[in-house]
């Protein structure tokens, strides 16, 4: 059996569930109290994370989870930029699992 590596594990502030930090979708509260997605996830600041789907996104914003996570309210401009990116995000999944190119032996 293959050896598992351990991945940094992150949870949905929607569906609480463990994810890989990579393939959730950050929002940070950066220093000067500026609150953005940040699809890199190298934004310094205090970081949430919800899973790239339209449903969790909807959940983080609506259940005011985000804004409870960051401990400061979610601007809409925000707010639409996260559910984009949730959105877009999901599709290039739905994609990839469709055509799966994942290298063997890759060393990651
Ligand atoms: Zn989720």
């Amino acid at each position: 059996m293959a050896k598992v590596r351990r991945v940094p594990q992150r949870q949905c502030v929607a569906c609480r569930q463990m994810r890989p930090k990579r393939e959730l979708v950050r929002v940070v509260r950066t220093p000067a109290g500026e609150v953005r997605v940040d699809p890199t996830g190298k934004v310094s600041g205090r970081g949430a994370y919800v899973c790239p789907a339209a449903d969790c996104a909807e959940v983080a914003l609506r259940a005011g989870r985000l804004e409870h996570a960051l401990a400061s309210p979610i601007s809409d401009e925000t707010a639409l930029a996260l559910r984009e990116l949730a959105a877009r995000t999901a599709a290039a999944r739905a994609v990839e699992t469709q055509n799966p190119r994942r290298p063997r032996h890759a060393g990651v």
